[in-house]
């Protein structure tokens, strides 16, 4: 007798990870330059210098049982210290180190978070095109999952089909921007708009609905384009960020939940989310990255790699006749299913090793993801494939 939850997800491997693994097949095949692998989201520009000299300046600087050794399980204070200031420094929060909780990542901060918003019967809702992990860490956490369907072509919020799914049980409406598939940010006016409607919602049900801002990709966005910061606009917010983008850091696990003072019951969501992370196992975030980021908070990715790319595939889309949503950050372009038989057109692709993530799983059927992380000449050579394929499905 086993968990059935737990095996059927262990079991069902994601489509992401098919596709990376069948790149890597093919790649053997027909040489890695022939596959054109836009699966997976693993960051291509290295981590800043000054993280790899704060890695080397720590194992000088502490002695190992000091390095190595268990932190707080809710951070080093010296760390939590360093992420209010970069908050304060940057949008003037207030925060406070108390208010911060240094996490793995931001897949186990949302795990956590949900968890501890989850009263019985609650429901979560996100915003399609979503990340798929948000379903199982949501209902792990006891709630439903429900999805608000997709705002075409712009993907910001459409306003009134929020309003038709929010309902007393509504614990808390997720918002990822810059947008993991679609790579769009969404606007103030658009979140001035949701934080109306939540705040009206809210004092109509007598309870606070909570947005969690899953924001690993703050950092990334070109062209100016601004990423409000949340709790400034709508208090009762969670911030779940992570380095793993930021500052390329994903295999390292770190990042951190920050939980305002002025959110509704800060205090008692605070500890419930490091109870929650208690109860999954969560001991402390890796030392050393902890002491990596006190020094490190501050720091901004150089993005010219990705925007290099970004350019050239969106415009290389769009002279061979793609739809694809304006992508002002992430590294992702969200693209339109260029006729009406989608699987007939992935498989298509695939035959051309041009490997591209349905819009399925991310709750938008009829689009793919690209993830532009790869090289350059790879972008640049994948685009007479584009076309070739665009033209044999019109
Ligand atoms: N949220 C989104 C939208 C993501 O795209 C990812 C990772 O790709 C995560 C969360 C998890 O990131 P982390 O590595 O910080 O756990």
């Amino acid at each position: 007798m086993l968990n059935e939850t737990a095996y059927a997800l262990g079991a069902n491997r994601s489509v992401i990870r098919d596709l990376f693994e069948y790149g890597r097949q093919r790649a053997a095949i027909v040489g890695a330059e022939n596959v054109f692998d836009y699966s997976l989201g693993n960051p291509s520009i290295p981590a800043p210098p000054e993280v790899n000299d704060a890695i080397r300046d720590a194992l000088e600087r502490y002695d190992s049982l000091a390095l190595h050794g268990y932190t707080s399980a809710v951070g080093d204070l010296e760390t939590r210290q360093a992420i209010a200031d970069d908050l304060n420094a940057r949008y003037n929060a207030g925060a406070a180190p108390e208010e911060v909780f240094i996490g793995c990542g931001a897949a186990a901060e949302l795990a956590a978070t949900f968890q501890a918003l989850a009263f019985p019967g609650a429901e979560i809702l996100a915003i399609a095109p979503y990340f798929p992990e948000y379903q199982p860490f949501v209902e792990h956490a006891g709630a439903t999952f429900r999805v608000v369907p997709p705002d075409v072509p712009d993907f910001q919020i459409r306003l009134e089909a929020v309003e038709e799914m929010l309902h007393p049980n509504t614990a808390a409406l997720i918002l990822n921007s810059p947008n993991n598939p679609a790579g769009t940010v969404y606007t103030r006016r658009t979140l001035e708009a949701l934080a109306a409607l939540l705040r009206r919602k809210a004092a109509e049900y007598g309870r606070p609905i909570y947005i969690v801002a899953d924001e690993p990709y703050r950092e990334l966005v070109y062209d100016g384009a601004e990423v409000p910061f949340l709790p400034a606009i709508y208090p009762d917010t969670v911030v779940c960020y992570s380095y793993s983008k930021s500052l390329s850091l994903p295999g390292q696990r770190i990042g951190y939940i920050y939980v305002p003072a002025a959110a509704a019951d800060s205090k008692a969501l605070y500890t419930a989310i490091a109870g929650a992370s208690r109860a999954a196992g969560h001991v402390c975030a890796p030392a050393l990255m902890q002491k990596v980021i006190a020094r490190c908070a501050h720091l901004r990715p150089d993005l010219d790699a990705y925007d290099k790319n970004r350019q050239a595939l969106y415009q290389g889309l769009r002279a061979c006749g793609y739809e694809v949503a304006k992508p002002e950050g992430a590294f992702y372009l969200f693209v339109k299913v260029p006729c009406r038989d989608s699987q007939d057109f992935f498989r298509r692709a695939k035959a051309r090793d041009l490997l591209l993530v349905p819009g399925d799983g991310f709750g938008c059927p009829g689009y793919f993801r690209i993830c532009y992380c790869v090289s350059h000449d790879t972008i640049l050579r994948s685009l007479p494939v584009f076309q070739a394929l665009k033209q044999e499905v019109s």
